[in-house]
């Protein structure tokens, strides 16, 4: 199934994702909506053609507060298939968000 990644607003890419054999179950693909618990904007999608997509808390770049919980990344560690199917315009972003996290970090 094709899946497209918004972030703020501007698109980067398509993806290709598959069901997913889990627990003796096949999943089909969800999207994921990107909400941020400060402001309540929805920042960041990856939409799956066809399919409901599920909510993830993760705050949006303006409200970025810990490190361990970064604001603006869409990196999902609990969802590695779909976070190899990334497209490589949303890796290059994300690689981006992590360099900054890790600069910022330098300079406390
Ligand atoms: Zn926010």
């Amino acid at each position: 199934m094709k899946a497209t990644v918004t972030i703020n607003g501007e698109l980067y890419g398509e993806m290709d994702v598959q069901p997913e054999f889990r627990m003796g179950q096949l999943f089909q693909p969800e999207g994921r909506a990107y909400f941020c618990p400060h402001c309540g904007e929805l920042w960041a999608y990856i939409r799956v053609e066809s399919r409901p997509s599920v909510v993830v808390t993760i705050p949006c770049l303006a409200h970025h507060r810990e490190f361990y919980w970064p604001g603006g990344s869409i990196w999902l560690s609990w969802e590695p298939q779909l976070m190899r199917a990334l497209p490589i315009e949303a890796l290059r972003y994300e690689a981006k968000r992590h360099v900054a996290l890790f600069d910022a970090l330098e300079k406390l």
